[in-house]
């Protein structure tokens, strides 16, 4: 199964979207995206905290019935 993440997933205010046939791929397809799309330097694309972020946002996406429900992050 393919994996999705899209930009609104990532944080940014585009329509667009980023697939892979695994992790690897798919934060490839995000980096590559957010470096041509929206201006990041390859050195913030490739930090371990964005990594670490979009890896997040892939995995609560992979869970549909928990990302209705509110975070209670504070
Ligand atoms: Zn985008």
């Amino acid at each position: 199964m393919a994996l999705r993440l899209t930009c609104m997933q990532m944080g940014f205010p585009c329509d667009g979207e980023a697939t892979g046939a695994n992790m690897t791929e798919l934060i490839t397809a995000v980096q590559r995206h957010a470096i041509e799309q929206h201006g990041l330097t390859e050195q913030q694309a490739r930090s371990p905290e964005k990594i670490a972020e979009w890896k997040g946002a892939v995995a609560s996406s992979a869970r549909p019935q928990s990302i209705r429900t509110q975070r209670k992050d504070a």
